[in-house]
């Protein structure tokens, strides 16, 4: 698995970091999110959203009790948070499998709970650093998610 670590140092960077990945995204393709609760999941959606130029005046917002919510943009952009589901049959009335991939990218909250969602997939682990720091441990599993991985990594680094 190829893989990628680095550091935000507020809300405002993790955005900008997500709007870079989103940028760089021009097929449908898996972003699942992991962290605990505060992480900086939705905040680093937000970025993604506005990366597939999701228009501003749609707030991107945390899904936790509409399971999903959906926003146009350059691809539709399916953003779910799978904490309050407890069984895989619950992910199915969801209709989760539509999405993963479908025909727009998917931004899946806790999508960690359910392994085997997806055998392409960009993994974005966040943890809680020092103060307002998040670290972001970034990993590709397949080759579209490889593809853009690399893609991101460059023109973040280019940007910074
Ligand atoms: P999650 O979706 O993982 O539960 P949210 O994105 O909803 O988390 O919330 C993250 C919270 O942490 C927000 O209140 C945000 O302002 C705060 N925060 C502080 N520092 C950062 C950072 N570097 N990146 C992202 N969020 C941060
Ligand atoms: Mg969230």
């Amino acid at each position: 698995m190829n893989t990628w670590q680095l550091d935000t140092a507020s809300p405002e960077e993790t955005r900008r970091l997500g709007c870079c990945l989103g940028r760089e995204i021009r097929q449908p393709v898996v972003l699942l999110l992991v962290g605990e609760l505060g992480a900086g999941k939705t905040c680093l959606a937000q970025g993604v959203a506005r990366g597939l130029d999701v228009p501003a005046d749609e707030p991107v917002v945390s899904p936790s009790y509409t399971l999903m919510n959906v926003y146009p943009g350059r691809l539709e952009m399916y953003h779910f948070d799978l904490y309050r589901l407890s069984n895989p049959d619950e992910l199915h009335d969801l209709g989760v499998e539509e999405y993963l991939p479908g025909a727009g990218v998917a931004l899946v909250e806790w999508g960690n709970r359910f392994p085997g969602l997806s055998d392409d997939f960009l993994q974005i682990e966040i943890s809680h650093a020092c103060g307002d720091s998040r670290r972001f441990t970034l990993s590709a599993r397949g080759p579209v998610a490889g593809a853009l991985l690399e893609r991101f990594r460059q023109a973040w680094q280019t940007a910074a």
